[in-house]
């Protein structure tokens, strides 16, 4: 049978708008002294949107667009369907790709035929020499942020530094366009961080309780965020497969850590954290690796949830 006191606390907390999932995790949350918060989707709104654009060389801004928006054709990512929607308005006329991947946690890559739009693409990249088309097999274009950059060990050059330098300091993310090895441009996208966050934060700091974010977006956007929400702790340029590390690592210090996400690469740190939440209107596995699920996708339920589990376990003694 189930103890009435827990009983009522479920309902409690439906009432507040979280679904609880695993109910030891929702007595464990009056202890928590650490809550790490996923930064996109779950902080900011997730949704980002086209700024600005910047082409090296031969390329223009059209051009640079319309290589990423075909190489983001097949991503779910927001920053691809950010992509997609300006080449939209913009109405440029998009190739498809072949051998699309996705590089987790990085960007994306495709191969594009050899004489696809952009024509600028056909002209002299990868320095072919005007050799015979058919000796090709196409373009590899990809598009990825600046942990992809550090990966493929290629260097931006000074005008796209100072591009991204610029985003950075406003708070926007910047991703680079790569034509066969090649930085070819860089598009800076805005995000914006949701109003609740700030008093969700502002409430758990004033329950003692820490606040960190994990993310594995650019240092320079999580930093901007970071401070924009008076948060303690900032893990950034983590990999989807090393995000749960850092919550052991929380733990292995003697904390208590509530995480907070609502992406497929949250689920691991869902599930390795003391009590996992999940945004409600993030991804299924974020929300069936999460024990309690914030069903109205409000980051200040998470304050709620940890004062109404102290107000309820501490009736029951
Ligand atoms: P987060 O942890 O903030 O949810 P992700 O792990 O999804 O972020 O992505 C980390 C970084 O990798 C992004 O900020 C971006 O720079 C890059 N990236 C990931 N997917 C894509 C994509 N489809 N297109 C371009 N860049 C991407
Ligand atoms: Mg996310």
């Amino acid at each position: 049978a189930v103890p009435l006191v827990v009983a009522i606390n479920t309902s409690m907390a439906a009432r507040n708008g979280m679904l609880v999932r695993d109910r030891i995790a929702m007595e464990q949350a009056r202890n928590l002294d650490t809550v790490v918060f996923d930064k996109t989707g779950t902080l900011t709104e997730g949704e980002q949107g086209v700024v600005e654009i910047a082409a090296t060389d031969d390329w223009d801004e059209g051009d640079v667009l319309t290589l990423a928006a075909a190489v983001e054709g097949d991503s779910e990512h927001m920053i691809a369907q950010a992509i997609r929607e300006e080449a939209a308005e913009r109405g440029l006329s998009v190739p498809d790709v072949r051998e699309f991947e996705a590089l987790e946690g990085r960007g994306v890559r495709a191969t594009i035929e050899r004489d696809a739009t952009p024509a600028v693409i056909g002209t002299d990249a990868g320095g072919s020499d005007g050799a015979d088309p058919s000796d090709r097999d196409g373009h590899t274009a990809s598009v990825g942020g600046p942990n992809l950059l550090r990966h493929l060990e290629i260097d931006p050059g000074a005008d796209l530094e100072r591009f991204a330098d610029a985003a950075g300091e406003r708070g926007d993310g910047v991703v680079y366009v790569l034509c066969d090895e090649s930085v070819v441009g860089a598009v800076a996208l805005a995000d914006v961080i949701r109003d609740e966050s700030v008093e969700a934060i502002d409430a758990l700091h004033g329950m003692g309780v820490e606040v960190a974010m994990l993310t594995g977006d650019d240092a320079d956007v999580a930093h901007s965020v970071a401070d924009e929400l008076g948060i303690d702790t900032v893990f950034a340029e983590v990999l989807p497969e090393d995000k749960d590390e850092k919550i052991v690592e929380l733990q292995d210090r003697g904390h208590l850590v509530g995480m907070v996400g609502d992406g497929v690469n949250d689920a691991p740190a869902l599930t390795r954290s003391d009590v996992g939440i999940a945004i409600g209107s993030g991804t299924d596995v974020a929300v069936e690796s999460a024990d309690v699920v914030l069903v109205e996708n409000d980051p200040r339920d998470v304050a709620s949830l940890v004062r109404l589990s102290k107000k309820s376990y501490r009736k029951m003694q």
